[in-house]
């Protein structure tokens, strides 16, 4: 059906105007001054309301096995609760171990999870937790199926971490076929030694996770990943950069001509250190890897973004109830299940924290949430944007809405939330993918299965 929004302020990343949309078969097709539309077409009024181009996450676990257990949304209850949250498409890491294999059944596994079932559209980063021949051919088919991302983990080492070696094979591969390699960077001998010295003295709360991969531990990883890059001149992009030290490394290398992106988290621009040290064990909700860091980190961040050093907000969406998952880690923080959920909360925390405090204008807002993502990741200008021949994917923001975060109201299937009776300043009144409703007053009203899986080119040469 075609879709027509009136009257709305239009905010890409490089323009600020008042227009009309008309969207027909998924996509935008004009754009303009009294528009007239169909008499079958959807009118929505978007008068003293923004219309954004619809958000991505690139980076989020929803299938995501740990500690003997799984994170606890699906992508039903994930689809749904980012789609609230205005983002339209997700980037989730398709991630099996080293000990499962073959890695194309891994990411049918993934694309198995998804596909039918999310309501929102979807990619993946296929996770490269083993090198050698056979996957070479296997992830040069998985490229060629639309996937040109890839991830490493430099720690969890003997699950998902690669040697040396295998980096080094991954990154040459990865610049023969175009793709950017993300990575997560942490000393993953550096974190398995402190965590055993922590432990050996009896500091075995959440407040003790911190002290086990503190910046130090980021920023030999960042310079570590960014040097088996520079070798092959491969593009590459550090997930949930967390503090100054490692970001230092990432424009160190940048300043030398590596091709390097940085992400950041809404987590770790929000919330701090002092989180995950709350009393009672109450910490565990506030535990992820690499940790919230130190509150000074939070100004380097906000500077960062409006200064574009950073490219991306994520998540690293990972949910685990506190009763009966993060509580395996009671006695030992090494068993606590990593994670912080925010899938939901993203863009309003962006929006309240970013732009109503001044810190960032709507543009960038619109860039780190949206288009830098569709960018570096392949979707541009098909998402990420709003011009005639994008996918009808926009988000009708209200600024004037007020209310406080709750589990009690939230989509994402787990039984906290980190920012419980934080207030948001505004919210996506509706929510719109490829051309048809998702959200409407700010409910889920869209349909589970209609998400699709957004194949993409390699673009990293
Ligand atoms: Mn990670
Ligand atoms: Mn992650």
């Amino acid at each position: 059906m075609p879709l027509l929004i009136k009257n709305g302020h239009i905010i890409t990343a490089s323009e600020d105007y008042v227009a009309d949309i008309f969207c027909e078969n998924e996509t935008i097709t004009r754009i303009g001054q009294n528009l007239d539309a169909p008499k079958d077409a959807t009118l929505i009024d978007a008068k003293g309301k923004y219309v954004f181009p619809g958000f991505i996450d690139p980076h989020v676990h929803i299938h995501l096995p740990a500690m003997g257990t799984f994170a606890k949304d699906t992508h039903e209850t994930g689809s749904k609760a980012a789609l609230v949250g205005g983002t339209t498409t997700i980037i989730e890491m398709a991630g099996q171990s080293r000990a499962e294999q073959p890695m194309k059944d891994g990411f049918q596994l993934w694309l198995s999870k998804a596909e039918g079932h999310s309501a929102c559209d979807f990619t993946f980063h296929q996770t490269v937790s083993r090198m050698d021949k056979e996957c070479e051919g296997q992830l040069t088919e998985i490229v060629n199926a639309g996937i040109p991302s890839f991830k490493v983990y430099l720690a969890y080492k003997g699950a998902f971490g690669i040697t040396d070696e295998e980096l080094y094979h991954t990154m040459r591969l990865a610049k023969k076929l175009g793709v950017i390699v993300t990575g997560h960077c942490e000393n993953a001998d550096l974190v398995l030694e402190s965590q055993r010295k922590l432990l050996a003295e009896g500091k075995t709360g959440p407040e003790w996770h911190y002290w086990s991969r503190p910046p130090l531990v980021q920023a030999e990883g960042v310079h570590h990943f960014t040097t088996f890059a520079e070798m092959h001149d491969t593009h590459c992009y550090v997930v949930h950069t967390n503090c100054e030290e490692s970001l230092r490394e990432a424009l160190a290398a940048a300043a030398r001509g590596v091709h390097v992106w940085v992400e950041i988290l809404i987590e770790h621009l929000v919330l701090d250190k002092s989180f995950a040290e709350l009393p009672n064990f109450e910490g565990a909700k506030y535990l992820m890897s690499p940790p919230l860091p130190e509150k000074k980190n939070q100004e380097v961040f906000w500077n960062a973004l409006r200064q574009r050093f950073v490219s991306t907000v994520a998540t690293d969406h990972a949910p685990f109830d506190f009763k009966g998952q993060k509580e395996m880690g009671r006695g030992d923080f090494t068993k606590i299940p990593n994670g912080i959920p925010a899938l939901e909360d993203r863009v309003n925390l962006l929006y309240t924290h970013g732009v109503c405090e001044g810190r960032l204008d709507l543009n960038t807002f619109v860039d780190c949430a949206s288009t830098q993502a569709a960018k570096l990741f392949g979707l541009f200008p098909r998402k990420g944007t709003i011009a005639v021949g994008s996918d009808a994917d926009l988000v009708v923001y209200d600024p004037d809405y007020r209310s406080k975060i709750s589990q009690q109201t939230q989509l994402m299937n787990v039984d906290y939330n980190a920012f419980e009776g934080w207030e948001i300043k505004g919210r996506p009144s509706v929510v719109t993918i490829r051309g048809e409703v998702a959200v409407k007053d700010g409910k889920f009203v869209g349909k589970l299965g209609r998400g699709k899986l957004i194949k993409r080119e390699p673009t990293h040469f």
